[in-house]
């Protein structure tokens, strides 16, 4: 079906194609000329920038302090710890000439640096008092993706990666919990995506972790996306590299070590949470641009409206809003209202001659249907409220979304109807062969068992086995 140049196919017809155009389309993201590589456009960087230095903030807060670690990693490094090797075996990116030659050992183009950071944890940690040790680092992280997704699913994509070591399970899951935490925070009060957290299934788990926790938002599709996880490690990655420490009492003893990430992907969970049929909707606290300004008048007009727009962006950006004065003037106000819809930016503010003169300006939401008239002088004020209650208005809109797609099934009828529109809460038996089955039959896996979910117990929805977790687990089809 052919759609106005400027427009994207309809979510309902074809999300999948509703996505890829509307990534390039917003100029977000492009593809590099590598496949599965993306080009983050600034607009789109703009957003992971805004939501990398609140997701920093609170990192630091919570005691951690950044490091970077090397690109490259000596390939011997990742067979230490055979879990870890055999799942990243087929991502793998390898080096194997540089110099001109080539090389003695093959180097790896990190996947994720739990290897070479427990390289040097070892040698940094001898004594109890250098614990806990606490890092993250920014980075970019390869691994090669044979389906890629521009933000979803890239070869290479950026990330920041908490990794610390601690004395014992106890504190290690403490930090553990305190990562994914922090995930649910910022995907619920900075992204307005209403993520639940909870723990992954032994399947579902990162290579070489005990345990996998992970926060998992409901795209407008009825599919989860995993959007953070924190893997309490145990002692599977001390052993492998020695971190080991002296304790009060003089014994040898290895450290317990975490490891969490968030990405790019974050960029995609927005866009698949609020966008609809006209575009992106952008959360206020991630919009590049969070008010956007268009002149209105043609000719002289124009010429007239431009200076006092000016002013009025000054004084937002003052006022600690972002503001922008759209001044093409080869562009009709027409095409410019549909171009920022398009791009998601939460208010829209026309100023025309006759606005001026009555000393208002008129103001759209992206959601909203009608425009109203502020008032120039007390704009920065109403403007805040206003973007503070459509950050809200996302956040309940998307929880409502994810509520009324999510149902608690006991027949295997009721859950593959579920699985089809979005998230089933069932029982599960726990093994392997099981969740095999219900992957192949319906394409769902378990997403998490969720931490607030209340105990329960019951029989598999597949098997009729009791129940292996306490509660329910939720399934979806996922990203
Ligand atoms: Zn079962």
């Amino acid at each position: 079906m052919a759609h106005d140049e400027r427009g994207v196919t309809p979510q309902g017809e074809d999300f999948s194609a509703w996505y890829n155009e509307l990534v390039v389309k917003a100029e977000l993201a492009d593809r590099g000329p590598v496949r599965g590589t993306m080009v983050i456009r600034p607009y789109g960087y703009r957003i992971w920038e805004l939501l990398q230095a609140d997701l920093d903030r609170r990192i630091k807060e919570t005691g951690h302090v950044n490091a970077y670690f090397p690109l490259l990693i000596p390939e011997s490094y990742l067979k230490r710890e055979a879990e870890h090797v055999e799942g990243f075996s087929p991502e793998l990116a390898v080096v194997t000439h540089a110099g001109g030659k080539e090389l003695e050992e093959p180097l790896v183009v990190r996947p994720t640096s739990e290897t070479v950071i427990g390289e040097m944890m070892a040698r940094w940690i001898s004594s109890h008092r250098d614990l806990p040790l606490l890092l993250n680092q920014w980075a970019n992280v390869v691994r090669w993706e044979l389906r890629p997704r521009m933000f979803l699913r890239t070869t290479e994509f950026l990330w920041q990666e908490g990794h610390t070591a601690h004395a014992d399970e106890a504190d290690a899951m403490r930090e553990t919990l305190t990562a994914l935490g922090t995930y649910e925070q910022v995907a619920r009060e900075v992204a307005a995506m209403p993520v639940v957290a909870g723990e992954k299934t032994p399947g579902e788990r990162f290579p070489g972790a005990v345990r996998t926790y992970t926060v998992e938002g409901m795209m407008r599709d009825g599919r989860a996306l995993q959007s953070g996880t924190a893997h309490y490690l145990g002692a599977n990655f001390a052993r492998a590299f020695g971190i080991q420490y002296t304790s009060e009492d003089g014994g040898q003893e290895y450290c317990h070590t975490t490891s969490w990430g968030m990405t790019t992907r974050m960029v995609g969970g927005v866009i698949m949470t609020h966008g609809d049929d006209k575009g992106l909707v952008l959360p206020p606290l991630l919009a590049p641009y969070q008010v956007v300004i268009v002149p209105i008048g043609r000719g002289d007009q124009a010429g007239q409206v431009l200076p006092p727009a000016r002013e009025l962006a000054e004084r937002l950006t003052r006022a600690g809003i972002r503001a922008h004065v759209d001044a093409r003037t080869h562009l009709s106000p027409g095409f410019k209202f549909n171009d920022w819809e398009m791009r998601g930016v939460p208010v829209r503010l026309e100023l025309g001659p006759r606005d001026l003169a009555g000393g208002t300006a008129l103001m759209s939401t992206r959601l909203g249907a009608g425009k109203s008239a502020v008032p120039l002088d007390s704009a920065p004020a109403r403007l805040a409220a206003e973007l503070a209650a459509f950050q809200e208005l996302l956040l309940a809109r998307a929880t409502e979304f994810r509520d009324s797609r999510t149902v608690t099934v006991n027949t295997w009828a009721e859950f593959t109807g579920a699985v089809k529109a979005g998230w089933a809460l069932a029982f599960h038996c726990g093994q392997a062969q099981c969740e095999a089955e219900i992957k192949a039959a319906t394409a769902a896996t378990p997403r998490c068992i969720p931490a607030d979910g209340p105990p329960a117990q019951g029989r598999c929805v597949r098997c009729d086995l009791p129940s292996a977790y306490g509660k329910r687990v939720i399934f979806g089809r996922s990203y």
